[in-house]
């Protein structure tokens, strides 16, 4: 391998930045020649691609967002839209990719990758948390103290009379966020998608959660057509449970935002430069996970396909600690 491109892709995350800085230095000091490809599989398509040298990356490890940019492909799904990708990368002499994104980004390089026998390795760049093998993704401790912090604020002012705050979190399909989130900030509950089928999370809280001792409860909920969401919860309460004055607080965007946390960028800088490790062992369709504080090759269909499990000990924690 001579030539290693970079792109993410999909949802941004903050620390994509401090990524595609370790990323681009490591392969530097590895002796490789590094293009950065704008916009995600679309300049890949397009063809904005551009040699990235040192200074490229320089003064980025503080930037939330990402400087490549990031977009969603429609074209890249198809097996026309990745020819002509395939065909860009042939002309610009790049023989691998690192493709920093989420679930969806990681299934278009597991497809792409098998297609045309093209090395490439993935680096899980996502608020969510939702990628199996790796205990943190990258962005996720950033988005939990961002979150940890809104919710400070919210509690501040929730002071009047048994008022039942719902804050939506972001995490798709997962409640990492929100299960966390509420740790963090000492909310009474979180509603999740992960135990949704298992137990009438709402009934539970209002039974058992919001008591007449305090004068009001938060509550975090995970954006989820399963657990109905802050304002299909705030519905639910109005009907079901009358009496009770709910508000609702969307967090939304801003939980993408910011200069990542510490923890991101040591994450990020460790993973983009096992990313180019993983390249130099001829490593192939693999994610950078780091498992236990150990760098860890996780196979794209393993990231993937497998739901990452929701840890049950937390649960019970916020639930001890709610009372
Ligand atoms: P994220 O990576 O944050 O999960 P998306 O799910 O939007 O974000 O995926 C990002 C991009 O990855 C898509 O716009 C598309 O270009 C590509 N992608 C996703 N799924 C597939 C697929 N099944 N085949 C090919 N490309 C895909």
């Amino acid at each position: 391998i001579k030539c290693v491109g970079i792109l993410t892709s999909g949802g941004d995350a903050p620390g994509m930045n401090a990524a595609i800085r370790a990323v681009t230095r490591s392969a530097i000091y590895g002796g490789l020649k590094v293009k950065g490809i704008y916009r995600g599989y679309r300049g890949l398509i397009t063809d904005e691609i551009q040699e990235f040298h040192t200074q490229n990356v320089s003064n980025i490890i503080q930037a939330g967002g990402t400087i490549l940019k990031t977009a969603r492909c429609k074209e890249f799904t198809t097996p026309e839209g990745r020819q002509l990708a395939y065909d860009n990368l042939k002309r610009h002499e790049i023989d691998a990719l690192v493709v920093i994104g989420g679930d969806g980004s990681l299934t278009g390089a597991r497809i792409f990758a098998n297609e045309f026998n093209f090395p490439i390795i993935g680096l899980p760049g996502t608020i969510d948390n939702d990628l199996y093998g790796t205990d943190s993704t990258i962005g996720y401790d950033t988005a939990l103290n961002t979150i940890m912090e809104c919710v400070d604020k919210i509690r501040d002012t929730a002071t009047s009379h048994e008022r039942l705050f719902f804050i939506e979190v972001m995490g798709r399909d997962a409640g990492f966020l929100a299960l966390n989130g509420a740790i963090a900030s000492g909310a009474e509950a979180a509603i999740i998608p992960e135990i949704s089928t298992e137990v009438d999370q709402l009934a539970e809280l209002i039974q058992n959660g919001f008591r007449k001792s305090k004068n009001s409860s938060i509550v975090l909920v995970a954006e989820s057509p399963v657990t109905g969401g802050a304002m299909g919860l705030a519905e639910r309460v109005k009907n079901e449970y009358p009496g009770y004055d709910v508000r609702v607080s969307i967090l939304g965007h801003l939980q993408r935002g910011g200069s990542p946390t510490a923890c991101d960028r040591i994450l990020a800088s460790r993973m983009g430069a096992a990313a180019i490790d993983a390249l130099l062992e001829e490593q192939r369709n693999v994610m950078i996970g780091i498992r236990n504080d150990e760098i860890v090759y996780v196979p794209f269909s393993k990231a993937i396909k497998n739901d990452k499990p929701i840890n049950r000990e937390l649960l019970d924690t916020l639930r001890r600690l709610s009372i």
